[in-house]
């Protein structure tokens, strides 16, 4: 690991800032800074900027649209963009360009790169992921949403739940049964279904913070052409786990970043309300410093894999486990400093699931809606205690979990 970036990386640096001093207000303080109203369109001028400029898909090669900067210059760019506290990106990117974009590039045919790429990028086509059903979350591969051949076509039967931000898509990647009598892993197909079609039904969910940025999708007979499956047909598990990388290493090598600006403010908030003496406030705030730090060595250790070459793989688990268990601490803890006030929180809620817009007053409003966001951080993209079971097995080789369910998938579920 060499934490000191080449002298192209900084060039790289400068081109970056010179970027942002063109397209931001002077006075730029962060996306919270803007007033509430404000901050939607801004986001969304934001992402056209980006695409226009062609730095959205940054990792992508040029010809599929993509910016093709290579891996030390995917990082500068993060980097700077996480400083000025803006987003790499907006709306449903985190599935198209963060997760499937990356995996048709890995798995898909070169007509499939040719169509679904450029698409992603002008934000013609907006992705969600279908891989949870009610009888399969941790135990994935469990899936029973049915597809089969007729003609050209796929017919989908089943349903999805959990699928977020499936009301703003008009595609979906779904993990579908397309073998009953194979063993679980060996019956699945990845495929990619249009929404907007009658057979496709999306039913929100309202969760604990107000919002229903979740949903259940329903296939009813929905089609698809024979060609939208990814890899090959009851090759899907593979593919699964290629997205699952993406998903859980994604943004690893500049996390550190967003959660060292927002440590600053606890603990600038801690000093606000006069508790900053108190020795159990101290205590914990140095210990999330510490957690921070290691997370900024978990990020420079990514980077190193990275400009090696190497895809993120079972290690995204070590990352994914460190961040969403320590989130949920520390969001804990901006509460506690607020005391009463986060009983009856009050002004501007400012913040996306993930973590508080800087750049704004830390609210007991934004505080509350971090905290109540970071909950399910150690659910999504895998439970703790799932991505435990990978580093162990997979990382750390150690013997695997005993499994009840190597015969065909439909004898174990009673199901044709
Ligand atoms: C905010 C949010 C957004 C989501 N977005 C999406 C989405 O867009 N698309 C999508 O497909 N899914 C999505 N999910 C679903 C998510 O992937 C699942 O909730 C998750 O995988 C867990 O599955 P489950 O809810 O069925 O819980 P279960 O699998 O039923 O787990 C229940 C409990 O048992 C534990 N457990 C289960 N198996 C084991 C084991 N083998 N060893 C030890 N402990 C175990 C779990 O850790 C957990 O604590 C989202 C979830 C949340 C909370």
């Amino acid at each position: 690991m060499d934490p000191t970036y080449s002298a192209e990386a900084e060039e790289y640096r400068e081109k970056i800032r010179g970027f942002l001093a063109e397209h931001l207000p002077a006075d730029w303080a962060g996306v919270g800074a803007l007033p509430a109203e404000q901050r939607g369109p801004w986001l969304d001028e934001w992402r056209a900027t980006l695409a226009s400029s062609g730095l959205l898909a940054v990792a992508w090669p040029k010809e599929y649209g993509g910016a093709g900067l290579t891996p030390m210059e995917q990082v500068v760019l993060a980097e700077e963009f996480a400083k000025a506290d803006v987003p790499t990106q907006g709306g449903n990117d985190g599935f198209g360009i963060g997760m499937v974009g990356p995996t048709i590039i890995v798995w898909g045919t070169e007509e499939q790169k040719r169509h679904f790429l450029p698409r992603i990028i002008s934000g013609e086509d907006k992705w969600c992921q279908g891989y949870s059903e009610p009888d399969a979350g941790s135990d994935l591969a469990n899936i029973a949403t049915r597809a089969v051949l007729d003609g050209d076509e796929w017919v989908v039967n089943g349903q999805k739940i959990w699928t977020s931000q499936g009301h703003t898509a008009n595609w979906i990647f779904v993990l579908t049964r397309t073998a009953p009598e194979a063993p679980k892993h060996s019956g699945i197909t990845f495929l990619l279904v249009p929404m907007d079609q009658p057979g496709v039904e999306v039913r929100p969910i309202r969760e604990m913070t107000g919002e229903a940025l979740f949903n259940e999708v329903f296939f009813t007979d929905a089609r698809t052409a024979k060609e939208n499956v990814v890899g090959e047909v009851n090759n899907g598990w593979t593919v699964a786990n290629t997205l699952l990388g993406f998903e859980r290493g994604g943004r690893s090598t500049v996390l550190s970043i967003g959660y060292r600006q927002e440590l600053d403010r606890i603990t600038e908030l801690a000093k606000a309300r006069g508790r900053s003496a108190d020795p159990i406030i101290r205590q914990r705030l140095a210990w999330a410093h510490s957690q921070v730090e290691i997370l900024r060595y978990h990020g420079m250790r990514s980077l190193t894999a990275s400009l090696a070459g190497e895809q993120p793989g079972p290690q995204a688990s070590i990352i994914k486990l460190f961040w969403s268990e320590y989130h949920k601490i520390v969001t804990e803890l901006a509460l506690d400093i607020l005391g009463g006030e986060a009983m009856a929180p009050t002004g501007d809620t400012a913040g996306s699931s993930i973590q508080a817009f800087s750049g704004g007053e830390l609210t007991s409003a934004a505080a509350v809606r971090t905290f109540l966001g970071a909950r399910p951080g150690t659910i999504y993209a895998g439970t703790s205690q799932v991505q435990r079971n990978i580093i162990g097995e997979r990382v750390l080789g150690l013997p695997k979990e005993p499994r009840a369910d190597a015969g065909p998938w439909n004898e174990a579920n009673r199901r044709s």
